[in-house]
């Protein structure tokens, strides 16, 4: 799927597990990040099926099987299951085996894909949202969501204000 729907799902798994700033880090590389690997095959990709297959909502067909490192592989969970050791909850992994299920999905289901992958993405936004507000609701019991709505879009418009 795409980098931006693994962002989200990962972006709402990280505020449902409270992670503190290096397991962000860790987290987002185990669930996004593992697709660079695409970026190393880019240009085979490009040399064996042309260009507009960029475009295509999988890299598998034609050629294109060598973007798949084993992070992309069952045999990558040995690998991840290693480096997950000494994490709570053995999180890596868990952010990890979100992402291959997500791409798993999404060739199982290639016919639907658009639409399963909308509707993740929509729900993961709307998780966030809610997490997000929730928290901030915490600190100011006596204001609604329209505040926060007026505070989120002060924020935006002075991000370092
Ligand atoms: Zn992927």
């Amino acid at each position: 799927m795409l980098s931006t729907t693994h962002f989200a799902v990962s972006v709402l798994l990280g505020l449902l597990l409270n992670l503190d700033r290096n397991e962000w880090v860790v987290a987002l590389s185990f669930g996004v990040l593992i697709d660079l690997d695409h970026l190393f095959a880019l240009p085979k990709y490009v040399a064996d099926n042309g260009a507009a297959a960029i475009l295509r909502p999988t890299w598998t067909d034609g050629p294109g099987f060598v973007y798949k490192s084993s992070f992309h592989q069952a045999d990558g969970s040995f690998i991840v299951g290693y480096l997950s050791v000494g994490w709570r909850y053995f999180f890596p992994f868990i952010f990890w085996g979100v992402h291959i299920f997500m791409d798993w999905l999404q060739l199982a289901a290639l016919e639907y894909s658009e639409a399963i992958e909308a509707a993740i993405f929509a729900s993961s936004l709307l998780g966030i949202a809610y997490i997000l507000y929730n928290r901030w609701h915490a600190l100011r019991p006596e204001s609604g969501p329209w505040d926060y709505i007026v505070h989120v879009g002060a924020r935006l418009s002075h991000p370092l204000g």
